[in-house]
């Protein structure tokens, strides 16, 4: 990789088809007609299509392309792409090289393969991709294929969403439309557009290749089904943001390397908590491309870890006990002349405009807080959302003292001060004196204010974040909508703002809270303020179709009755069938490995006790320890029939609810046993023996 070397300045953007390859390679008034496209004012004259495209295929064979795709989210949550080539023969046995405008704009997949929750009906296999222009198309290099890719939405042949791009950008339009009403009541006569921004923050893990061989869990599943806990832990607290060790170092060098070519901004990294876990950040963009950038990070970091001999987990939980990774989603919104609407000034209190938005966040927050919680609701996020570290599946806002006391102050009526930071001195002379923050950090919140954003943490490390990121738009747009409604009416519009502020304040007080939200008094807080504390995924999942969700989705337009109802029936499934996968990857590992292993053990140990005691001595200790493997081992063959048999009568019915259900109740307890009988083993049992790589193994090896 001689590139890792260039001036980072010359890589970032490089595989980009982006705003200055544009100006430079599209005529004048192409470039301008794309660019109104681009920002949300006109649809897209066919007519140029056909130039747009030429302009990017010239680019992209430059650039060693041979191919051409749409890149689309389908309803799994990862990506899909289907290459074509540029080629056109011609009749003398040669080939032109050609793509066109229509090429570009629309693909035709078969769609019968992707989930669509019912959808699309068997006999209707077609499917539509539609360039979405406002996220830049680029090139990417996958061993020696190059090819073009084209960001795209994903439709059914009706003409309904089948992807997250779709609710995402009509969540765009809802929230631009409704928080513009705002701003133009509030006064504000410039602003033309607002966008939703996110920067999500990804945490992820790194093994060793060799380990992650030995392990069928990690390579059917993500996660580790088995294992004893390491000796030691993360309790050092030495891990996180510690001197990245050489291997890592290079890894993440080249991993930024990659996703500065492809335009993503790539720019914190550190270790996180658990031994073993990393964070890389990016500098925040639209909600879309950022969306986008992060499906190509998460992918990266797979992509360039096998160069390494890594394997990069993503998984929500990839070992019991210690923390889990998730993606921090810091959320914001900004006015197209470039004002953060979440940027409460210096003197906050009589900042209107903030004010309102964050009201109306509360409000929206609180209100639709089982459907911000459904949002990220997988089979993975259940193992975390609740267990170490994780912010646990109560929905509650940290706003810090200097908003706490504004709000308090709101609700009592009229808002008068600002509490200020002020400065800390650290009693040395040559140290600087450092502004202080009005507010402190709350690692804790599953929603904080941190400064001039939101940061939503409850969202899983291997989620798109569009899902919960178009939720998060649509309730925000609803409230706004509210809020507009009462504001364009008024003759006053101070006291009439300041009135729905109060009221806000009044009602919503309950969601607010600045404490540490791992105690178990704070769970019995939660209850008495009547927040819901929703543990499992099937539980959270089923709120989705309740009617004030379906009725958010539908006035916003963000998504359909129907669609919804897809969406949620894909969710439903994807757990049952990630748990039976896994129960049976657990089966498979504990017939074929660990029982067998044991078997070896407890016959060495047979051996034993009669070598001893021909020998006439006391085997005391040798019959001890064969009756403690015997004892386990047949807890494990118990714990093996037992999942067999629930797996088996769990199949088979129709209703994807129950069927979920019966996962969560049967089956992973089941699991549980099988797990708890071989990791009591794994600690008595021959380590040479052991057909796993340990927890310690894969947590400390470097
Ligand atoms: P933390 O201290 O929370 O770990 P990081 O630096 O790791 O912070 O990540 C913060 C993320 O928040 C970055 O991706 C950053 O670009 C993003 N961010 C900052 N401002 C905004 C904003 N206005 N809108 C959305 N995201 C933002
Ligand atoms: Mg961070």
């Amino acid at each position: 990789m001689d590139e890792c070397r260039e001036p980072v300045t010359k890589v970032f953007g490089s595989n980009v088809f982006n705003d200055s390859v544009m100006r430079e390679r599209l005529p004048k008034d192409v470039y301008k007609s794309l660019k109104k496209t681009i920002q949300g004012d006109e649809p897209l004259d066919p007519a140029l299509a056909n130039m747009i495209a030429n302009a990017m295929k010239d680019w992209a064979i430059e650039k060693g392309a041979t191919h051409f795709c749409h890149w689309f989210q389908p309803m799994t949550g990862l990506t899909a792409e289907k290459h074509d080539s540029f080629i056109s023969p011609t009749p003398d046995g040669r080939t032109m090289m050609e793509f066109s405008g229509k090429e570009l704009y629309q693909g035709e997949p078969d769609a019968s393969s992707f989930p669509s929750g019912g959808l699309r009906a068997t006999f209707e296999a077609r499917g539509y991709t539609a360039w979405d222009c406002t996220s830049p198309v680029f090139i990417k290099e996958d061993g020696k294929n190059i090819t073009l890719y084209i960001p795209s939405a994903f439709c059914s042949y009706t003409g309904l969403a089948l992807d997250k791009k779709t609710p995402l950008l009509r969540s765009m339009d809802a929230l631009d439309k409704q928080a513009i009403r705002v701003l133009r009541a509030l006064g504000n006569k410039t602003s033309q557009h607002i966008t939703a921004t996110l920067g999500p923050e990804q945490e992820y893990f790194l093994v060793d290749r060799s380990f992650y061989e030995k392990r069928l869990d990690l390579i059917l599943t993500g996660r580790t089904l088995f294992g004893a806990a390491s000796p030691r832990g993360q309790e050092m607290d030495d891990h996180y943001f510690g001197t990245l060790h050489e291997r890592a170092a290079s890894f993440m060098h080249e991993v930024n390397v990659e996703l500065w070519k492809l335009g993503v901004s790539a720019k914190t990294q550190h270790n996180e908590v658990a031994p073993a876990q990393y964070e890389l950040a990016p500098v925040f963009a639209t909600v879309n491309v950022a969306t986008d950038h992060n499906q190509l990070t998460m992918e990266t970091l797979q992509k360039v870890a096998n160069r390494h001999g890594f394997v990069c987990l993503l998984h929500e939980k990839p070992f019991a006990g210690i923390n889990g990774s998730g993606k921090h989603n810091n959320w914001s919104m900004v006015t197209d002349d470039g004002t953060n609407l979440l940027d409460p000034g210096k003197t906050p209190h009589d900042n209107m405009v903030f004010l309102v938005m964050l009201g109306a966040i509360v409000r929206a927050v609180d209100k639709y807080a089982k459907l911000l919680r459904a949002s990220v609701a997988n089979t993975g996020n259940e193992h975390r959302l609740g267990a170490n570290e994780a912010p646990p599946a109560i929905v509650s806002i940290f706003l810090g003292d200097q908003l706490t006391d504004i709000f308090n102050q709101l609700a009592n009526g009229g808002v008068t001060s600002s509490k200020q930071g002020g400065e800390l001195k650290l009693g040395v002379s040559t140290l600087p004196p450092l502004p202080k923050d009005c507010t402190d950090r709350n690692r804790t919140s599953p929603f904080a204010f941190t400064g001039n954003r939101f940061e939503f943490r409850m969202v899983g490390s291997t989620q798109s974040t569009a899902g919960p990121t178009f939720v998060l738009n649509t309730i925000v747009a609803e409230i706004l909508a509210e809020i507009a409604d009462k504001l364009e009416k008024a003759e006053d519009v101070k006291a009439v703002a300041q009135e729905i502020l109060r009221k806000i304040a009044t009602e919503h007080s309950r969601i607010i809270f600045n404490g540490d939200n791992y105690t178990d008094q704070w769970v019995a807080e939660a209850e008495k303020r009547q927040l819901p504390n929703i543990r499992s995924t099937v539980g959270s999942l089923t709120t989705i179709m309740d009617e004030e969700n379906v009725g958010v989705f539908e006035k916003q337009k963000v998504l359909s009755k129907a669609e919804l109802q897809a969406r949620t029936e894909i969710l439903l499934e994807a757990y049952s069938m990630q748990i039976n996968i896994e129960a049976m990857t657990m089966l498979s590992i504990a017939k074929r490995q660990i029982l067998p292993a044991v078997v070896k053990y407890s016959e060495l140990l047979g051996n034993a006790v009669g070598a001893v005691k021909n020998a006439g001595v006391d085997s005391e200790v040798q019959v001890g320890m064969l009756e403690k493997v015997c004892s386990l081992m047949k807890s494990l063959q118990n714990g093996v029939d037992s999942l067999e048999k629930v797996v088996t009568s769990t199949d088979g019915t129709e209703d994807v609810v129950a069927q979920a259900e019966d996962y969560r109740d049967n089956v992973i307890p089941a699991m549980q046993a099988v797990r708890r009988a071989s990791d009591g083993l794994e600690t008595i049992v021959d380590a040479d023996i052991w057909p796993l790589p340990t927890y310690a193994e894969m947590l400390f090896l470097k």
